[in-house]
């Protein structure tokens, strides 16, 4: 015989599962309007990647294509009574072909009135990249460590000086996804991180996943020493803990924190754990071996609700563990990013 809430369940897990847990727990704390800084629209044929070859738990669960409408359809689902705008840019794959992402995007970014970014390619002199950015209605760069050619390099091996210069001199944001296994903890990338600060004062950086840092020994060895540079900001998709999240809010602050939900690749029901430094993944069911993937028994698995829904939830206990304001919710979930794409 099977335990309770194993069987038996009457209706859909939308309704069972996951309509409770927004209702009771998120709805309220969410404000009406959000702005999701971190999302990616592709098609198939740009990013180089199919299932047949996929190693990691991004490419097996992440779909082989994605758009606006299919963005906008899951924040309906997902966040019913909201506005959700979303920051859109391409995928970044090592066999990426970054020129038919970005008029992929731009085409997505003009015809649905979405906020673009720009993938940019280190092989690109500031020439090009202005080209690139004067043609399309890019609001920042996108660069990524595997258009380099790999993770384990300098973050200036693909966000040149030159392009830093372009972007310090229009404003444009930069999202930056940390190189190097050691993260945001890595010595290396911490002192380039003070001496882009150093450098480029009025570059608008943000650091995607609070640095990589998704569990909470990683996020202590790196977030101070992040303290004293001011303007830089932290999104925090694809993040989920709730200790990382109240180290980020005592270290930087809510000011420094933009919700994004690297949607879609956590287009997925998961709860996420660390055990020391290490994440993983709960999920109901997967073919992959990634360490970072492990299948619920088949009770937990009926329970799993939406990843992002385990985000927010994270976050939200830590607001209020912190005694955020609504007014800081807000600039959190909307307004911090505003200010930092116009201001
Ligand atoms: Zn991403």
């Amino acid at each position: 015989m099977m335990a309770l809430g194993c069987r038996g369940d009457v209706g859909s897990r939308l309704e069972r599962v996951d309509r409770p847990f927004y209702e009771e727990r998120l709805r309220a704390f969410l404000p009406e309007r959000m702005l999701d800084f971190h999302t990616h629209i592709y098609r198939a044929a740009f990013t180089g990647v199919r299932k047949a070859n996929a190693r990691t738990w991004p490419e097996h669960f992440t779909p082989v294509s994605w758009g606006v409408p299919a963005l906008k359809r899951y924040y309906e689902r997902l966040f019913p009574g909201k506005q959700v705008e979303p920051v859109c840019f391409g995928m970044p794959t090592a066999a990426a072909d970054v020129d038919a992402s970005n008029a992929f995007v731009a085409e997505s970014a003009r015809a649905y009135g979405v906020r673009a970014f720009l993938l940019s390619s280190p092989r690109w002199s500031a020439r090009e990249l202005e080209e690139r950015l004067d043609a399309g209605p890019f609001l920042g760069l996108k660069p990524y460590p595997v258009l380099a050619g790999s993770s384990e390099c300098s973050i200036f091996a693909f966000l040149p000086p030159a392009h830093l210069r372009v972007a310090e001199e229009r404003g444009l944001c930069v999202l930056l996804h940390l190189p190097r296994a050691g993260r945001l903890a890595d010595p290396a990338n911490i002192a380039e991180l003070h001496e882009v600060s150093q450098k480029y004062p009025r570059l608008k950086l943000v650091i995607a996943h609070i640095g990589r840092a998704y569990c909470l020994p990683n996020a202590e060895r790196g977030l101070p020493l992040l303290r004293d540079c001011p303007q830089l900001m932290f999104d925090f998709s694809a993040s989920a803990n709730p200790d990382v999240f109240a180290l980020a809010l005592q270290e930087v602050g809510p000011q420094r924190l933009i919700f994004g939900t690297d949607l879609p690749a956590v287009a997925f029901r998961a709860k996420r754990i660390c055990e020391g430094d290490h994440y993983i993944n709960i999920v109901a069911r997967s073919r992959t071996d990634d360490p970072h993937i492990r299948v619920a028994d088949p009770c937990e698995a009926g329970r799993l609700t939406f990843f992002v829904y385990e985000q927010v939830e994270a976050f939200r206990q830590a607001a209020l563990a912190a005694g955020l304001s609504a007014a800081d919710i807000e600039d959190v979930f909307r307004r911090n990013a505003l200010r930092l794409l116009y201001g």
